[in-house]
């Protein structure tokens, strides 16, 4: 077994503490409270402080104010199956079956690559290390877990964490492209190079795919979703240059403005 460096961890730990998590919102403070469910969260920052006829303030959420009980539904749908599949290999290697959460209304979706060992054990995406810098990542964005999408372009965890293989992907893709049409995200963030290849069907790098919007195609007749890739979480703690980090951050800045959500400063004293 591989050694463990401990003091690169716990080193990794603090500077992930210091540059993820040291912003501050320009203007109004957007705390949330963490025992209140997302869509009433937003649905309660929609109202609170905007006068009665003045437009919504931008939200994380589409059309926070109406029921999003069909979409959700659906959604449960697809992981039911998802639970019940065997079309690949993985459906007789896993221990759970991760088909994804978050919000059926978010107008963002984070898609990694694929489950890992946390995620198969417990049956939830981005639950590990790498998860938890998701976590920071989202909550640098001003934003919370619930608020948005998260999932995998693979539902089940290949052995060992080996990449996808073709066959699986071909198999597996279809879930997420559902999942897709009914969140219809404005923003899909694609988290490392599988998964932005093979949404965007490419075989260019993610060096040369993050940076700039690209465009998911989900079939004929269906409109462009933009779609931002960067670096995957994971690849990030392996390589915790500084650099790499503002890499994901200018790219998620970029999300943010699209959809117009509040720019968090980085907090200079943070
Ligand atoms: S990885 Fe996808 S296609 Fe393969 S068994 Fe799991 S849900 Fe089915």
């Amino acid at each position: 077994m591989a050694e463990v460096d401990v003091n690169k961890v716990v080193r990794q730990h603090a500077e992930m503490e210091g540059f993820f998590t040291g912003f501050v919102l320009r203007g109004k403070s957007v705390a949330l409270d963490d025992s209140a469910p997302a869509a009433a969260v937003a649905s309660a920052n929609a109202s609170s402080s905007v006068p009665t006829g003045a437009p919504n303030p931008p939200s994380a959420i589409r059309d926070p104010q109406s029921s999003a009980t069909d979409a959700a539904a659906e959604l449960e749908a697809i992981a039911g199956e998802t639970r019940q599949c065997r079309k690949c290999q993985l459906g007789s290697t896993r221990t759970k079956c991760v088909p994804g959460e978050g919000h059926p209304r978010a107008r963002i979706m984070f898609v990694g690559e694929a489950p890992g060992a946390d995620e198969d054990a417990q049956g939830r995406p981005f639950v590990g290390r790498a998860g938890q810098l998701l976590d920071k990542i989202i909550a640098a964005c001003g934003l919370r877990r619930e608020e948005v999408f998260i999932g995998n372009i693979l539902k089940c965890r290949p052995p060992e964490n080996r990449e996808p293989r073709p066959d699986e992907i071909i198999n597996c893709l279809p879930y997420l492209q559902r999942q897709i049409e009914i969140i219809q995200p404005d923003v899909i963030v694609a988290l490392g190079g599988h998964a932005a290849k093979t949404l965007l069907n490419t075989v260019k790098p993610i060096g040369q795919l993050r940076g700039q919007f690209q465009e998911y195609y989900g079939g004929i007749g269906r409109p462009p979703i933009k779609l931002m890739a960067t670096f995957h979480p994971a690849y990030l703690l392996r390589n915790y240059s500084e650099q790499n980090r503002r890499y994901v951050w200018e790219d998620m800045k970029k999300v943010l403005t699209e959809l117009g959500l509040p720019v968090p400063d980085r907090n200079k004293g943070g």
